[in-house]
């Protein structure tokens, strides 16, 4: 079995910047990217928020420097998903297993799993997601260029999104449950700037419509009780996300919605040894730069944990 000072799930800003600072100070991490390498930013366009870059930068492109520069100061980085964890409660080493089969012995462990697009969960969307049904309007956008399209949500994300769908689309119908938006002023503006994009206050979706592809949607207003079907091509969903910690849910302390909670003023678990940063434990900021800030943090941790058992195993 491989034994690892210190193992790293997941692949974005936070789970690169405890890679970063892991491997500066010669804690040789390894690094399990994912299913999705990267993470959440692979699947943005223009990142304007993260200081450092004067004139934004692409979401991939950022994370490949992120990559390139754990990699460059020591990182292992591999592809491969953790399928199941046992964590030692008794401040023992923890195990890892990796795609379903390979087994690590980890002295510590990161966990940035970051988190991953919610549903509607309707029966519709569930049949035609993949054939007209996204959540992530810049991989399938392009998909339904010149065609109208329907997007969910009241948020950043959905605002957004909307404003990318309507440099492609000739129609972005914008689905907003309540009478406002949760987004902020700044992309509120964007969205009511954009001349082609029409936003639904009050609207609820009942039904995708179409059999083998989109072809409509079936919405109603939640205060006329008014029902209507509008021909769309692409049903976008934007309306939050899930944090992806199933797999830690027999050991770790989490809140109602999954997030993994920590001991205050750092990025401890319950777990001695088990460190969380990034949107695993976030529900407030959700940002790269704040991801990027909690991992660090971590590898903080993670090092004096190192040290302090280190120290404890030579006084005894
Ligand atoms: P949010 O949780 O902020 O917004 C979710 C939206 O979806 C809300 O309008 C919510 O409505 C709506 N919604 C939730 N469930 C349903 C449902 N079942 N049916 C219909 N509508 C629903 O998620 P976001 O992904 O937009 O943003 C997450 C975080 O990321 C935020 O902090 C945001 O600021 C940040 N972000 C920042 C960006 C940037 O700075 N460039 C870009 C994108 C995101 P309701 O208001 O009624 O609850």
């Amino acid at each position: 079995m491989e034994k690892v000072e210190c193992l790293i799930i997941g692949s974005g800003p936070a789970g690169y910047t405890a890679a970063i600072y892991a491997a500066r100070a010669d804690m040789k991490p390894v690094v399990y990217e994912g299913l999705q390498p990267g993470g959440q930013l692979t699947i943005t366009t223009d990142v304007e928020n993260y200081p450092g870059y004067p004139d934004g930068i692409m979401g991939p492109e950022m994370m490949d420097n992120f990559k390139k520069q754990a990699v460059r100061l020591g990182a292992d980085v591999r592809f491969g998903m953790v399928t199941s964890v046992e964590f030692d409660r008794n401040g023992g080493n923890h195990k890892v297993f990796v795609d379903g089969t390979k087994e690590i012995e980890a002295e510590t462990v990161i966990i940035s799993t970051g988190a991953s697009a919610k549903w509607l969960n309707l029966p519709s969307e569930q049949r035609l997601n993949g054939s007209g049904v996204s959540a992530c309007a810049v991989c399938d956008g392009f998909f339904y260029r010149g065609e109208d399209v329907a997007i969910v949500g009241g948020g950043d994300t959905a605002a957004e999104e909307a404003t990318y769908l309507s440099k492609i689309c000739s129609k972005v119908y914008m689905l907003v449950r309540k009478d406002h938006f949760r987004a902020s002023k700044a992309m509120q503006h964007k969205v009511e700037n954009t001349p082609n994009i029409e936003v639904l206050f009050n609207h609820e979706t009942l039904e995708v419509l179409g059999e083998q592809t989109v072809e409509g949607v079936r919405v109603v207003n939640n205060i006329t009780k008014e029902e209507k079907e509008i021909p769309i091509k692409g049903f976008f969903v934007a309306i939050g996300h899930k944090p992806n910690t199933d797999i830690f849910k027999d050991y770790l302390e989490m809140d109602e919605a999954g997030y993994i909670k920590t001991k205050p003023d750092s990025t401890k678990t319950d777990i001695p040894g088990v460190f969380v940063s990034g949107d695993a434990q976030d529900k407030v900021y959700r940002q790269a730069v704040t991801a990027a800030g909690t991992g660090c943090m971590a590898a903080l941790d993670a090092e004096r944990y190192l040290s302090m058992r280190g120290y404890s195993e030579e006084t005894a």
